[in-house]
């Protein structure tokens, strides 16, 4: 009856990464399947919950049946296509060194995308042993404000001092985490430093995968270490794909709804599908003047909108 020969009971299991038409699974127990997946199913991602079952001749498994993905991280494809790159993300760690200078423009993309998919985020400010002086240190905070005003958790860190490695640990507990950023920002430092046996995993995955260490671009799944009482640490899910993470383009209001800072004014400029660009009378436009907006969200705003270049909506 079975392509698989016979089929041992149902098991729930997590999926550690996928390649070509397998995937990793990990079992209740800790111990590792490689898995078939069963055509209907389509494509599995590290993060994702399954049932599977044991093909009991080979020793290697088959996926059944996917749990229903909180949230699903996509990355742009081709022509105009999203491509899935990791399930059920409950956090999102956005990595910025706070030398050479804090960059509020791609801190606001990486928001609205985390708005977008409903996943709180914490603004990871890394590389502070670089921060020599308290005078540098005021230029950032100001311009974190924002994020402060929107109670943004704030975690000052570095990989070199350890400062901010243990805040940041609790943060992540128990959740399934993902860090993005731009290049250099020290996202795999961060990983090495919260995953001290790093090496060794990649090394045991690349053995159970059949693939080197390094060519698989799939997103895969780790474990951190528990805590110190002793409760479970977490997952970091990590790949090239889930760093180059970016928003979905949307229309103004849905753009608006991103940015809580603007939400006392809006409804109080004098067009109502004001873009807050060209516009007279522009509410938003009024309170940047003031300084009740900051001008870098503002900023960051217009971009994102020109970007998307979605007419109002
Ligand atoms: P990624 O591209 O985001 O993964 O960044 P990397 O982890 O590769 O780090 C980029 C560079 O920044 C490397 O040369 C790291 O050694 C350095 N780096 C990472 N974290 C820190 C830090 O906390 N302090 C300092 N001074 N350098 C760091
Ligand atoms: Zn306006």
């Amino acid at each position: 009856k079975s392509e698989s020969g016979q089929l041992g009971e149902e098991r729930n299991g997590l999926v550690i990464t996928s390649f070509g038409k397998r995937v990793l699974i990990e079992a209740d127990g800790g111990d590792n399947y490689t898995c078939k997946i069963r055509q209907h199913l389509g494509k599995l991602v590290a993060g994702d919950k399954v049932i599977w079952r044991t093909d009991i001749e080979s020793g290697t498994g088959v996926v059944e049946s996917v749990l229903p993905r909180t949230h699903e991280l996509s990355r742009p494809g081709f022509r105009g296509q999203t491509r899935m790159v990791a399930a059920n993300i409950d956090f999102i760690g956005i990595v910025t060194p706070v030398v050479p200078g804090i960059h509020p423009d791609m801190i606001d993309r990486y928001l609205v995308g985390a708005e977008q998919l409903g996943i709180p985020a914490i603004i990871i400010l890394n590389k502070t042993d670089l921060l020599d002086d308290d005078e540098h240190w005021e230029a950032v905070a100001e311009l974190l404000t924002p994020y402060d005003e929107m109670e943004i958790p704030l975690i000052p860190a570095s990989t070199v001092s350890q400062q901010g490695l243990d805040e940041l640990q609790e943060f992540m507990q128990g959740k399934n985490s993902v860090f993005v950023g731009p290049s250099g920002a020290g996202k795999s430092s961060l990983i090495n430093a919260l995953i001290p046996d790093l090496d060794i995993r990649v090394g045991a995955l690349s053995e159970a995968t059949g693939l080197g260490k390094h060519t698989t671009t799939n997103s895969i799944l780790y474990h951190l270490p528990p805590l110190a009482d002793g409760s479970y640490g977490g997952n970091l899910i990590d790949s090239p794909g889930v760093r180059q993470f970016n928003p979905m383009p949307c229309s103004l209001s849905e753009l608006e709804s991103y940015y809580p800072d603007f939400a006392p004014l809006l409804g109080q400029c004098k067009f109502n599908n004001c873009t807050h660009g060209h516009e007279p009378e522009c509410a938003i436009k009024a309170a940047v003047e003031s300084g009740e907006i900051a001008f870098s969200r503002y900023q960051s705003f217009r971009r994102l909108l020109d970007e998307f270049s979605q007419p109002a909506s």
